[in-house]
């Protein structure tokens, strides 16, 4: 193993969090930074070079390789995990930028009782009416704490949209359910659809107040604070699961790389695979990884970053011994505990016309957020939280959007009448989509597999989890929801209920796999404190949606920018000068 020169960080990770945290140092210290990127470098000119859907969107070409590194994954306690070998219900990445590039960019703000959960549901129904199972708790962080790195995260992207409830003023046409924002958005929402103009007009005909969703995707040419320089959006449609071949869409590689390459005491270096985080007397020493060839190094390091999504933060704590691994019986531990991902579905809508459905962008589209956390819900019924619903206008693509048509229209998958009905319906279905909160429970957690192994002979991660009544519950009613709203907008509803199967890990969910490494005010129920301080290691931190003790029904990156970068502000500000312990 070849020992390298020392540096004052080095970060596991070359995607959101890990070029995020990069920037803050780099620009505001003089500490030297390394980033290690087990993928390759890319940015928009490779995307325009090659660009089809066969490639990115059905082969995903993007993705993580399951031949080297895969999950498994278990219902229960009970069962024994099997390996994913065919992708998936999420879709990690790899290379520069990470899963940040080929992401949609649907960027929204958590509800202020997110973030206290476990006091908040208490105060509301009382603990004894809480299931027994149910692992929600506080953050230790509070929405008020984390307004100003929203915004600092908002700029940095040039999220387009409008504000709701600006400082308390409720403002019709945007999201009057949001917390108090102090600032609009820094650049106007994306154009309307046909489609999303129908949703948008029906939901408001029904009394609830639709608004556009917040996007990474620009609406308009943008320079951030920074200083970088982005163009509007052409709505071409190739956007979720590719990388924008214009720079439209806010990635980690045309946002924060353009800073980082100016930086003398920045290194980035690709294919470089970190194995375990090396560590001795409660102190992080550096990492070890192997390069492109194979060859092994040590990294020494005065500070240790992990910032390799969700799954590899966890993963990694685990394969280095740091911490105590969570022992779901006993209730004990904290290594791997509160594992949620997002719960997400689609109601297919059909409409008699053609409706344009090729064009549009990643985020464009109107939701509803009326039933938000518990805003309006009827309870007593057992359904404690839910979420949004909305019209997405992401644009149909010519190969994965083909062939949805309504139940019984054809009696085959293939041949003549197959084809003359998928032609018909073509442009005339698409889907109202729900998001909703996931709230974790005891049983659901992050392990090593005893059996599975990556290609260098590691334990896989091992996931338990399973869907429980509480969403069937949640999709139920979001289904009665889009029962109401899609005759208002002229279209049919697919009359087949929500499915009450259990966790599927082949059909894609979303990529908001979040616990496992939470944060807290105790390191009795806690990875890392609400700094994102390793509890045991003070120079380790560890930065992401691992972080996150429960999932909010909007996506999780905009949440896991502002927690990164008051990480970042608590690192430089107080941590630096004195390195200790900072709760
Ligand atoms: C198709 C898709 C659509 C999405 N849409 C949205 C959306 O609309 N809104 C939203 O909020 N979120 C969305 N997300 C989620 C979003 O991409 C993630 O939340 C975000 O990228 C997380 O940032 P991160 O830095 O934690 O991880 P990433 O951006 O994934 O970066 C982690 C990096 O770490 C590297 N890494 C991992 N392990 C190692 C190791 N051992 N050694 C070295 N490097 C390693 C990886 O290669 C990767 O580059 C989407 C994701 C996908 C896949
Ligand atoms: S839809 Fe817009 S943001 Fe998305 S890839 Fe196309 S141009 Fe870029």
């Amino acid at each position: 193993m070849t020992n390298l020169k020392p540096v004052d960080v080095a970060i596991v990770g070359g995607g959101w969090t890990g070029l995020a945290m990069a920037k803050e140092l780099t620009t505001r210290t003089s500490a030297t930074v390394v980033a290690l990127e087990r993928g390759h470098p890319r940015g928009a000119a490779d995307y325009a070079m090659d660009m089809d859907e066969l490639d990115y969107n059905i082969r995903l070409r993007m993705m993580q390789n399951i031949a080297d590194e895969t999950v498994t994954h278990r219902h229960s306690l009970r069962n024994t995990a099997v390996p994913v070998r065919q992708y998936g219900s999420f879709h990690p990445g790899t290379g520069v930028g990470g899963a940040g590039e080929h992401w949609t960019g649907m960027c929204f703000r958590f509800l202020p009782s997110l973030f206290t959960l476990r006091t908040h549901l208490t105060e509301k129904h009382g603990a004894a009416h809480l299931p027994p199972d149910l692992a929600v708790q506080d953050w230790g962080v509070t929405y008020e704490q984390l307004e100003p790195h929203y915004w600092y995260a908002e700029q940095m992207m040039g999220v387009s949209g409008k504000a709701g409830n600006l400082r308390g003023k409720l403002i019709e046409g945007g999201n009057i359910f949001e917390a108090p924002r102090m600032h609009e958005y820094p650049t106007p929402p994306l154009k309307n659809t046909q489609v999303s103009h129908l949703f948008e007009e029906a939901a408001r005909q029904l009394g609830y107040h639709p608004y556009p969703t917040p996007a990474a995707n620009l609406s308009e040419n943008y320079t951030n604070p920074d200083g970088i320089s982005r163009a509007a959006c052409a709505y071409c449609s190739y956007c979720s699961r590719f990388g924008c071949m214009i720079g439209a869409k806010a990635q980690p590689t045309n946002t924060l790389l353009p800073v980082l390459r100016k930086q003398k005491n920045f290194q980035l270096r690709t294919g470089s695979w970190v194995h375990r985080v090396v560590h001795q007397n409660g102190r992080a020493t550096g990492v070890e990884f192997t390069d492109a060839s194979g060859e092994e190094f040590f990294q020494p390091a005065e500070t240790v970053l992990l910032c390799s999504f969700t799954l590899n933060n966890v993963r990694l704590l685990y394969l280095s011994k740091i911490g105590a691994p969570y022992d779901p019986v006993a209730g004990k531990g904290t290594l791997g505990r509160n594992l949620t991902h997002q719960v997400e579905g689609g109601f297919r809508i059909f409409f008699n016309r053609p409706m344009n459905l090729f064009m549009g962008a990643g985020s464009l589209g109107r939701r509803i957020s009326d039933f938000d956390g518990d805003n309006g819900l009827p309870g007593g019924d057992g359904l404690l939280r839910y979420g949004m619903l909305s019209l997405n206008g992401n644009g149909n693509l010519p190969i994965g959007s083909f062939g949805s048509m309504p139940p019984g229209t054809s009696q085959s998958r293939w041949g003549a009448e197959w084809k003359a009905a998928a032609l018909q319906w073509n442009d005339r279905a698409t889907q109202l989509n729900m998001y909703a909160e996931h709230m974790s429970y005891r049983e659901h957690y992050f392990d090593l597999d005893p059996t599975y192994t990556d290609k260098f002979g590691d334990p896989l991660l091992r996931f338990t989890l399973d869907w429980t009544e509480h969403e069937h519950k949640q999709r139920d009613f979001a289904y009665d929801l889009a029962a109401k709203i899609a005759p208002a907008m002229g279209a049919k509803i697919d009359p087949t209920r929500p499915s009450r199967a259990r966790y599927n890990v082949i059909n894609y969910q979303s990529t908001h796999i979040q616990g496992g490494a939470v944060m807290g005010a105790s390191p009795e129920t806690s990875v890392v404190n609400p700094y994102l301080q390793h509890w045991d290691i003070p120079n380790l931190w560890v930065i992401g949606a691992s972080s996150f003790p429960q999932t909010a029904a909007g996506n999780p990156t905009l949440t896991v920018m502002a927690v990164t970068y008051r990480a970042a502000d608590a690192m430089i500000n107080r941590y630096l000068k004195n390195p200790s312990r900072l709760a």
